[in-house]
């Protein structure tokens, strides 16, 4: 049997482990924030003709440039952002914000460049950082998870980053940035400066979405996706918003004809139908802030969540808590700080679910 020891493996990925948040076959899984409601009977019938329509194509290769897609995207964000005053030519799309992300670390990352994030924060950053060959910097958020822009500014000035990430609202804890952190950011940073904002749709009222900085700023990327509050995870849809710049940046990364026909069309015929797909938003963000007062309520430290998950704890031993939740069909996230849980939300019978497997456990005296 051949092991990975034994192939010419670069030197860097020695020892690394593959991203793998557990995808078990359970009655409730709420750990990898996805959105619970799936389409509803009339958009799986629009998205099959969809597909039937592209398919007569299919010995074509697609829009390299997925022009139409970008568009309809840019129009989608100008309805979320009013004032955003996106087209097409500022907005690229990618499978997945993932990919997005590894674009803009080709593009403007690579050997002897740095990328800097503050953590805890989405664990993609790092690792996609160290297999495009660019070293990966910490700078800690604060004890409420917030980042403070004096602390920033210090690091920033200290690392001389070429890529800077922030995530709003942040994954694992939540918490969405005020525009002023971006903006002092923006202003200390060197280099490029992403804002990801893969959980924008679920912010509570009153924090503006970074697209608003956009103008006059051509070193801030505002990466967002459909896989989670358009409930379209399985599409492999992510995207962008800055200057066309820095498109003409990842056009030189891009492996042609990277977006399928298939994703193109399924992606445009789910924003034909956006208002449907997000029309669950304001029940999760209702659902959220119900479990975020519940977990108070019995006790346990809660981090202000403007995403559709809620980082709870502390607990001494994380595991045992998460296990036994698991034991009773609940698969949630061991994630973010070491005595802290992630759980996504989900439908009310799921989250009752939650409620019921935590307090059983915790009889259990975990
Ligand atoms: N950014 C953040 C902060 C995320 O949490 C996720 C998914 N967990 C992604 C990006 C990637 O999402 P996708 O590739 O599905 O767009």
């Amino acid at each position: 049997m051949t092991s990975l020891g034994d192939l010419p493996l670069r030197d860097d990925l020695r020892g690394r482990e593959p991203y793998g948040a557990p995808q078990l076959d359970v009655p409730y899984a709420l750990n990898t924030n996805e959105n619970p409601y799936p389409p509803s009977d009339r958009l799986v019938k629009a998205l099959g003709e969809a597909v039937m329509d592209v398919a007569g194509t299919l010995n074509r290769y697609p829009d390299r440039d997925a022009v139409a897609l970008r568009a309809d995207l840019a129009a989608f964000l100008n309805a979320d952002t009013p004032g955003a005053g996106l087209d097409g030519r500022r907005v690229w799309a990618a499978n997945g914000s993932n990919e997005i992300i590894q674009q803009i670390l080709q593009a403007f990352g690579g050997t002897g460049r740095t990328a800097l994030g503050f953590e805890p924060s989405y664990s993609m950053h790092p690792i996609i950082t160290g297999v495009s060959g660019t070293r990966w910097l910490n700078a800690f958020r604060d004890d409420d998870f917030g980042i403070d822009p004096v602390r920033a500014v210090a690091a920033i000035e200290g690392h001389q980053p070429d890529i800077v990430f922030l995530t709003s609202p942040n994954n694992p804890t939540g918490t969405a940035l005020p525009p002023a952190v971006i903006e002092a950011v923006l202003d200390a940073a060197p280099g490029m400066v992403v804002v990801d904002e893969a959980y924008a749709e679920f912010r509570r009222e009153g924090t503006p979405s970074a697209l608003t900085l956009l103008d006059g700023r051509p070193r801030l990327i505002v990466t967002r996706t459909m896989s989670k509050a358009f409930a379209m995870a399985g599409t492999r849809l992510g995207y962008l918003a800055a200057d066309p710049a820095v498109i003409d940046a990842l056009l030189l990364v891009r492996l042609p004809y990277h977006l399928s026909a298939v994703t193109q069309a399924v992606a445009r015929t789910a924003l034909a139908h956006g208002a449907e797909l997000l029309g669950g938003v304001e029940a999760l963000r209702r659902d959220r802030d119900a479990i975020v007062a519940w977990l108070r309520a019995e006790g346990f430290r809660v981090a202000d969540s403007d995403a559709n998950f809620v980082l709870f704890g502390t607990f001494p031993d994380r595991h045992a808590v998460w296990e036994a939740l698991l034991a009773r069909g609940v698969l949630i996230r061991e994630v973010g700080p070491p005595e802290w849980l992630r759980v996504s939300v989900g439908t009310p019978g799921e989250m009752d679910a939650f409620r019921t497997a935590l307090t059983e456990a915790l009889k259990e005296g975990l």
